[in-house]
């Protein structure tokens, strides 16, 4: 399937041009349409399968079509949740790949890096921020951060999550973010306790499975 007929616009598509993306995989292909409209999305897809810029391009599509004028500071549009550093960054350097002719603004944070550093990346506001579950915490209890205004939230490798005990800063998060929002949710496996979470957190999702 050609990424033309999935119904991005032309900045991302002169992105996935850049990087040689010729086509959508299964999992692009399903998603795609679908976020596009707002809908809310449960994954079950492994890595490997192509499902970050199944999530990405078309949220970087939403947002890039309602863009405010300016962001308040603090102010974070979309919200990716992952459960380690390695796969934050890689997210947030996908987001700056596909983001790159549309402005999306992009920061990551997780564990480890300094907290200045980290204040300082989301001080200006940004349309992505990928984090870690604690990390993002820290920053909300320092008020670096406002979630108030979210439109988008993804959760990657929800199951992962749980496994590393997230599962309370993830209700917590939850909590914090508006209820009218889209939201995405993918795991590689679904276990019951993955199943409630997405039941409780996800409105008539569509459903992809690869
Ligand atoms: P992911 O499952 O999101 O971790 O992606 C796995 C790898 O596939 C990453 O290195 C992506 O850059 C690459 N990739 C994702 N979508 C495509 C595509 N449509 N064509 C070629 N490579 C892709």
């Amino acid at each position: 399937m050609s990424f033309m007929s999935l119904g991005l616009s032309k900045p991302l598509l002169d992105a996935l041009a850049a990087k040689d993306y010729t086509k959508a995989t299964p999992i692009q292909a399903q998603a795609i349409p679908t976020v596009l409209t707002g809908r809310d999305l449960l994954g079950i897809a492994q890595t490997g399968t192509g499902k970050t810029a199944a999530f990405m391009l078309p949220a970087l599509d939403r947002l890039a079509a309602n863009r405010p004028q300016f962001l308040k500071p603090g102010q974070i549009r979309m919200l990716v949740l992952a459960p380690t550093r390695e796969l934050a960054s890689q997210i947030a350097d996908s987001a700056r790949a596909y983001g790159r002719f549309s402005n999306a603004s992009v920061g990551v944070i997780f564990g480890g890096v300094p907290n200045g550093k980290s204040v300082r990346a989301v001080s200006r506001g940004l349309d992505v921020l990928v984090a870690t579950p604690g990390r993002l915490l820290d920053l909300v209890d320092q008020r670096a951060l406002s979630l108030r205004e979210l439109e988008i939230l993804v959760l990657d490798e929800a199951d992962q999550m749980l496994d590393l005990g997230f599962i309370h800063a993830l209700k917590r998060i939850v909590a914090l973010v508006p209820k009218k929002r889209q939201t995405l949710f993918f795991s590689a496996t679904m276990p019951k306790a993955i199943k409630q979470l997405a039941d409780q957190y996800l409105t008539s999702p569509a459903e992809v499975s690869v």
